[in-house]
């Protein structure tokens, strides 16, 4: 019969956005920051806007883009990068991992995931007809089981997929991790398709580590950045892929067929913008580091129980203490409408049974936005 495909759920993020829209709540669910980057970035696009041309960019993307990508991956990670045949601009990072699935996965494939996980990786693993093998971080230090990990990997493991750092765990993945997944991608003969799109916002001096840059690991890994986190542009959908032609030339296959290509001026504007000096970077880092103390010290003062944040704008938070634990899909609905504050359930980064007790919130806001959300759950709790 002429079944439709019943397999793709609703995104969370639109779920609760659509909610807190509805309800005129303080959003601290789906990630977003709510002010915009830089304002030169945003000029530089504006220009090259007016500039033209505005037809169709090379399918690759446009040179000064790819180059910037080249050049930050030497800045950043040391790493030698040909921009003409190992870099990718996408329609962004989400264009990345739906090209890069389309183009490494067969059915039958097994690919390692990580949960809990970000919403849009199990749908396109499962589309492709892979086999997700599911490995829990144990909360709520969200901690690694090595020997979990381990086990996740046969004859079958096609991929790896790893979001470092990790949304919406907020964790960064020590050297010790990364060399044991390394290890394992090595001794299975798999890819890693590393999602980084986190990586300048790491906190407390840490270094982010591609897994890319470990022993091995060059010509199997694909890492993707997104322009979205770096410069504070989320609706720009700019996206990067870097990787071993051998790899990005079935990706760029891949793309070819799905956008084809991003609009021009956001592609130049993002090459200037990775020009940015090292203060650009550690301004990100340091507003966010700060943000991140202000929420999760109002959210700890208030009784919940806030996990370490060491990546990325989400805190997650434990709700057991306030006696609000068992369904945090219903509580971050209650509190929405209730308290006039939106969180995501935790619950649905994962793909079956999951804990309840935990909720996510973004702290990429406004110092008076996040204690007027304080205020606000203060009131209600
Ligand atoms: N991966 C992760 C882990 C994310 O948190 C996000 C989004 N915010 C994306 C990918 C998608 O990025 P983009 O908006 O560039 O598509
Ligand atoms: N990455 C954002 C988050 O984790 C949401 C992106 C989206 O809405 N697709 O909240």
């Amino acid at each position: 019969t002429n079944a439709v495909y019943t397999g793709l759920p609703t995104t969370i993020f639109e779920v609760m956005s659509r909610l807190a829209i509805e309800h005129q709540s303080i959003n601290l669910g789906q990630g977003f920051p709510d002010v915009d980057g830089p304002e030169d970035v945003r000029r530089f696009a504006a220009d090259a806007l007016i500039t033209g041309p505005n037809q169709y960019p090379p399918m690759m993307g446009v040179p000064e883009l790819r180059q910037a990508v080249a050049a930050s991956n030497k800045r950043f990670y040391g790493l030698d990068v040909h921009w003409k045949t190992e870099v990718l601009v996408t329609s962004g990072a989400t264009e990345a991992l739906s090209d890069i699935i389309a183009a490494l996965i067969e059915p039958g494939d097994e690919v390692v995931l990580i949960e809990p996980l970000y919403d849009c990786y199990l749908p396109l693993v499962k589309r492709a007809g892979g086999i997700p093998r599911l490995v829990r971080l144990t909360p709520p230090e969200w901690k690694l089981d090595r020997d979990a990990l381990a086990a996740a990997f046969s004859d079958k493991t096609k991929a790896i997929l790893i979001n470092n750092p990790m949304n919406p765990a907020a964790k960064v993945f020590s050297r010790d991790e990364l060399n044991l997944i390394a290890e394992l991608c090595v001794a299975f003969d798999t890819y890693a398709i590393c999602d980084e799109v986190y990586e300048h916002i790491i906190f407390d001096g840490a270094p982010h580590i591609p897994l890319m840059t470990l022993p091995g690991m060059r010509e199997r890994s694909v890492r993707i950045g997104s322009a979205g986190k770096t410069f504070s542009l989320t609706g720009w959908k700019v996206g990067y892929v870097t990787a071993a032609p051998h790899l990005l030339d079935p990706i760029a296959k891949a793309h070819q067929f799905t956008t084809f290509t991003t609009p021009a001026n956001l592609q130049k504007a993002v090459a200037f913008g990775l020009g940015k000096g090292d203060d650009y970077y550690a301004e990100l880092s340091g507003a966010l580091a700060a943000k991140r103390d202000r929420l999760s010290a109002g959210l700890a003062d208030l009784g919940f129980a806030v996990a370490p944040c060491d990546g990325t704008y989400f805190v997650t938070a434990d709700v057991t203490p306030l006696g609000l634990a068992g369904d945090d899909v219903e509580l971050c609905k209650r509190m929405t409408i209730e308290a006039g504050v939106t969180a995501v359930p935790v619950s649905a980064f994962y793909a079956g049974a999951a804990p309840t007790q935990f909720v996510r919130f973004c702290f990429s806001k406004r110092d008076e936005i996040l204690d007027a959300a304080l205020e606000r759950l203060g009131q209600w709790i």
